[in-house]
């Protein structure tokens, strides 16, 4: 197995964005969610046949609201049953409301060696916008002394394109990000997806994003920013300093294989998919009553499988690689995609090198719609 994704799912407060899997905080209920997660490592050890993992990664919700030796009493379990690689990468999101001082040290001492710091915007306006619970002192604070407490692999988030936002704000974020010189900045554009109370605002036309040639512009503004800054853009919105590309999510983007533990988690091993039950209270109850929480399964056939190979591996600057794509499918990739290729190579979209396939500084810009062509 490739990585290890473990989720904790409460948040002190829903952000008007967010589409992910969080739920209010709950002390008493955490408590029992810890357990079930530690009941849910013991199921999955004896039944995985890979037992190595090189990358394992705590997210959110907000892992940091769990108190740090519950933190500690988790990845104990992971270190205890599975066999973490000498160089593992062990990431924890954080909040910059939710962590002290003393949290920071002791998550680092019991192991946790990346962390990655939801930011977002260093303006005290965007961030009442966002709905987030955090100060722009705060951020300051909190990587400071992240810092201190050792963590060499430090990440920040930052989001672009939001609501009466210029260019020119969104270049002094970066900027003041750089000045916190972290190794790795990703840096992703607001998306309104259904189901946020952001979605509400929009359709009643009380929120609306910047124009697309403005977004486009950030886009520019953040590569430019970053390149020059000595950033490789390494995935479409993720940079890093070399040799700090995150782990994880870089086997995300190779389609390998990841098992996923707690509420809502997703897994992708053996070719299937599988996803556990998205409530804290319901996942629990499945955990006592069954050991695990699986609430859909999905075999995905071979089209659909090289589709999502294709389609997770463009996001990657350096692109897939070819041969490697057919030999783990056993298919001749032109046989199967010499039409779309040839019409996305006319319009300079993609590039074909090495035995690469890569969007090209045009295809950046236009991802998703250079992906979808694969997906038909
Ligand atoms: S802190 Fe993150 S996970 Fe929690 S509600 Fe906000 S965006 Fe969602």
């Amino acid at each position: 197995m490739n990585g290890l994704y473990i989720h904790i799912p409460y948040c002190l407060h829903k952000c008007g964005y967010c589409d992910f899997n969080s739920h209010p905080e709950n002390i008493e209920e955490s408590e029992v969610y810890v357990t079930a997660l530690l009941s849910e490592i013991e199921y999955y050890a004896p039944i995985q046949t890979d037992h190595s993992v090189p990358t394992v990664f705590f997210g959110g919700g907000t892992p940091t609201l769990l108190p740090p030796d519950q933190l500690d009493k988790i990845l104990r379990r992971v270190k205890d049953l599975f066999n973490l690689t000498e160089y593992c990468e062990i990431s924890i999101e954080a909040n910059p409301a939710t962590i002290k001082r003393e949290t920071l040290e002791q998550i680092r001492g019991s192991g946790f060696n990346r962390i990655s710091i939801g930011v977002q915007s260093f303006d005290a306006d965007e961030l009442k916008l966002l709905e987030r619970v955090h100060n722009e002192e705060e951020i300051h604070t909190t990587v400071n002394r992240a810092r201190l407490a050792g963590f060499d692999n430090l990440s920040l988030d930052l989001m672009s394109g939001l609501p009466g936002q210029s260019p020119k704000k969104w270049k002094s974020h970066l900027q003041q990000a750089l000045e916190k010189n972290p190794n790795h900045i990703s840096a992703y554009g607001l998306t309104i997806e259904p189901a946020t109370s952001f979605y509400k605002l929009q359709k009643h036309g009380l929120l609306t994003l910047p124009p697309e040639d403005t977004q486009l512009e950030m886009f520019t503004t953040t590569i430019e920013t970053l390149q020059s800054a000595g950033y490789e853009q390494y995935e479409i919105s993720n940079f890093a300093r070399p040799g700090f590309e995150c782990k994880h999510n870089l086997n995300y983007w190779d389609n390998g294989e990841y098992l996923g533990l707690g509420a809502g988690a997703s897994s992708y091993i053996g070719g299937e998919r599988s996803k556990n039950i998205n409530l804290p209270s319901r996942y629990i109850r499945a955990i006592q009553e069954k050991g695990c929480a699986v609430e859909s399964k999905e075999k995905l056939d071979l089209l659909h499988a090289m589709g999502e190979t294709i389609m997770l591996g463009l996001r990657r600057l350096k692109g897939i690689h070819i041969a490697e794509f057919e030999t783990r499918f056993q298919i001749s990739f032109k046989k199967v995609y010499g039409n779309v290729i040839n019409s996305l190579l006319n319009d300079e979209l993609i590039t074909l090198n090495h035995n690469r396939m890569a969007l090209s500084q045009k295809g950046i810009y236009l991802a998703d719609s250079v992906i979808i062509k694969f997906l038909g």
